[in-house]
């Protein structure tokens, strides 16, 4: 497997670069029925000794043994020192000073260096859960090799297929082990090593057999023959591995295991598999090239390595839209700055001009959440502003008292003949005083939102702003000197707009109506009531004669009914009293709508013209005469630690996928075999 290692190396590398999970290598799981040499093969697979091999039940649990690999010792060494780089910054190293190493699930945190332990390990950890006397446990054993000369692989090695229960085993052994099995073997992503000993028929294969019931199709399903050596004299295997007798899509690989005295004897895996060869060339000459332990472990790579190149193309698909990612975020962030004066420019005009496309309407980036720039300063005007003055009541907070009050006041000593126009001036201009508040007010409002603007085009358009925190924060002053500049200036205007409404009661606009019309419409009005009503004059006598009822509470039988507001309770209106009071009311309120709609019509203008379009106009020349200045520029183009950062990194990111991506290409246009 050694000609998998530096491909995967190097796709290791792509994956750290990408993000993305690790190709899945299939597992292996090897199958075979008791003593049929599926330890030994997995053994010759790591080229390591360390499995527990023999003869009766010796493999009792499920061994999933995950290799992985990590650079050697002195590179790891050199890493830790400072020096070189971490290629395998992603495996936590336990510190260990060993070239190859392994580690149990059970106990985490021991360290095996010597691998006569881990063989130990695994027989004493067999015992504790099964027993000592042939027991079996479906329970696995987690083991993990480091080494340097593994593939990140994870091998199943399984007790072997038996049939009569020995020693402690239950009645239904061989129920059992075979869904042990099973629950190993039907995960698509395992590749099945059946192991058939030559010197049984293969036709009684438990291994082929059970292979078969998860794979049908013989897909993942390889067949090794072992025990070449142990066939009786005169016959051989030459049919079995030509596959003449059952064929195996995958490939039937006869190997030569050590043999039980072998193993007594420590005969070293190297020796075993030079003996291997020489046997196959002697016995199997025309099938020596496609036997042997070696070129099972080759199989399996080729095998892992097609499975590799299947998934290539979605390796490849992620490396490419990354790149594109990035790219386009390495542009965000902008060249780094050369001509200081052009990039102050270029910032500040793209803000200005920014700030005046999102009030205008005509910004790139369209708020979808909430209103905002021009269309909440419509809102502002029409709505917020427009409905404030419409809900003002014309006679609000005047009273009839109030107005009677006011009508003496302004005759003086003499008794009056007619209505005192000068008592209407004076109450009216009391009600337009009361629109001078909500009109401050809206301007307040258009202000907030034009320094809301600010945030939004310094947040959401000028991505380039962020570079410059500096810069950012002097625009941001700017901007807020410049309006809260002109706020007192319009707040003025919208003052004096009222002003100019109370220095001059023009009783002759046209809409306004005439004071004697009035006079006469409400005196004819009276005297219908009084003539024609007969009905109403006497139930207005009757009331008037129940002595307590009005004097305590006004109630609203008394109140007149032309009048909205009750009678003072302490004294009752004469006829002319409330004839006088309807014509101031009604004058009032005539004349208060049409200040009332001249106001709603002028603020807005004014806020428009003082402070809107003049912040629009003026925004672009206050900024650059504040800013550009020759000793500003230095400090303000100060490009934040975060952004100088970001793109060194994106940067290298990109170069990190351009070589993944000819690693990809390189590893797909390679033939191997
Ligand atoms: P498992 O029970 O399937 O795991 O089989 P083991 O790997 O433990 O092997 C069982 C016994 O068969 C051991 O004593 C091995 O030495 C022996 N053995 C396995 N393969 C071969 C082989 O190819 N030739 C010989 N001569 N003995 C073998
Ligand atoms: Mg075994």
């Amino acid at each position: 497997m050694d000609t998998l290692i530096p491909t995967i190396n190097r796709l290791q590398e792509v994956f750290l670069t990408v993000g993305a999970d690790v190709i899945q290598l299939p597992q292996i799981v090897v199958v075979g029925s008791q003593s049929s040499g599926k330890s030994s093969v997995l053994e010759s697979l790591v080229g390591r000794d360390f499995l527990p091999r023999g003869s009766g039940i010796v493999t009792r649990r499920p061994l999933v043994l995950q290799l992985v690999h990590v650079v050697p010792l002195q590179d790891r060494l050199k890493t830790e020192n400072g020096n070189g780089v971490n290629q395998n910054a992603h495996i936590n190293y336990p510190g260990v000073k060993a070239e190859e190493w392994g580690t149990f699930l059970h106990c985490k945190n021991q360290i095996f260096a010597d691998f006569q332990e881990i063989r130990q390990e695994i027989i004493t950890e067999t015992e504790r859960t099964s027993g000592d006397n042939k027991g079996i446990s479906p329970e696995p054993i987690y083991l993990k090799i480091f080494s340097p000369k593994v593939l990140n692989l994870t091998l199943v090695d399984l007790p072997g297929i038996t049939k009569v229960p020995v020693g402690e085993q239950p009645e239904d052994i061989e129920a059992q082990v075979q869904e042990m099995i099973l629950s190993f073997i039907s995960n698509p992503n395992c590749l099945i090593l059946a192991v058939s000993p030559a010197n049984s028929d293969l036709a009684t294969s438990d291994a082929l057999k059970l292979a078969r019931d998860v794979d049908p199709d013989g897909r993942r399903t390889l067949l090794v023959v072992s025990k070449l050596d142990l066939m009786d004299a005169g016959t051989d295997a030459l049919e079995v591995l030509l596959g003449r007798v059952i064929p195996v899509k995958l490939g039937i690989i006869g190997v030569v295991n050590r043999s039980q005295h072998d193993i007594n004897t420590h005969k070293s895996l190297e020796d075993s598999m030079r003996d291997e060869q020489a046997f196959l060339q002697r016995h199997y000459p025309s099938l020596a090239s496609r036997a042997s332990s070696r070129y099972l472990a080759k199989t399996l790579s080729r095998l892992l390595m097609h499975h590799i190149r299947d998934c290539l193309p979605q390796l490849k698909t992620r490396v490419t839209v990354l790149s594109a990612q990035y790219q386009a975020r390495l542009k965000g962030y902008g060249q780094p700055v050369e001509d200081q004066s052009a990039t102050l420019l270029q910032i500040v005009t793209k803000f200005a001009s920014d700030y005046c496309h999102t009030i205008e309407g005509t910004a790139r980036y369209i708020q979808t959440s909430e209103l905002c720039g021009g269309a909440r300063i419509c809102y502002i005007f029409h709505e917020t502003f427009g409905r404030t003055l419409q809900s003002i009541d014309p006679l609000g907070g005047l009273s009839e008292l109030d107005i009677l009050t006011a009508i003496r006041n302004a005759t003086g000593p003499r008794p009056a003949l007619f209505v005192p126009e000068v008592s209407f001036e004076l109450l009216v201009k009391r009600q337009i005083k009361r629109l001078e508040e909500p009109s401050l007010r809206c301007v307040e409002l258009v202000h907030e939102e034009l320094q809301r603007i600010i945030q939004h085009c310094s947040s959401y358009s000028t991505q380039e702003l962020l570079r410059f925190p500096k810069l950012h924060d002097s625009i941001v002053e700017v901007v807020t000197g410049l309006l809260r500049k002109r706020l007192p200036i319009t707040n003025d205007m919208v003052h004096n707009l009222v002003s100019i409404e109370l220095a001059y009661i023009n009783t002759k606009h046209p809409d306004f109506m005439d004071a004697a019309q009035v006079s006469a419409s409400v005196n004819s009005q009276q005297a219908e009531a009084t003539d024609g009503g007969k009905r109403w004059k006497n139930e207005k006598v009757a009331e008037d004669r129940i002595p307590a009822a009005g004097f305590g509470s006004p109630s609203k039988g008394q109140a007149i009914n032309f009048l909205d507001t009750a009678v003072p309770a302490s004294r009752k209106l004469s006829a002319k009293e409330q004839r006088d009071c309807e014509v101031i009311q009604r004058l009032i309120n005539s004349y208060f709508l049409i200040v009332r709609q001249s106001i709603q019509d002028s603020v807005p203008k004014t806020v428009m013209h003082f402070l809107v379009n003049f912040v629009k106009e003026h925004l672009q020349s206050e900024l650059v005469g504040q800013l550009y200045k020759q000793p500003l520029l230095q400090e303000l183009l100060i490009e934040s630690q975060d952004t100088a950062q970001q793109r060194t990194e994106v940067a290298q990111m990109l170069e990190a996928l351009k070589k993944a991506n000819n690693i990809i290409s390189e590893i797909r246009e390679t033939h191997l075999w």
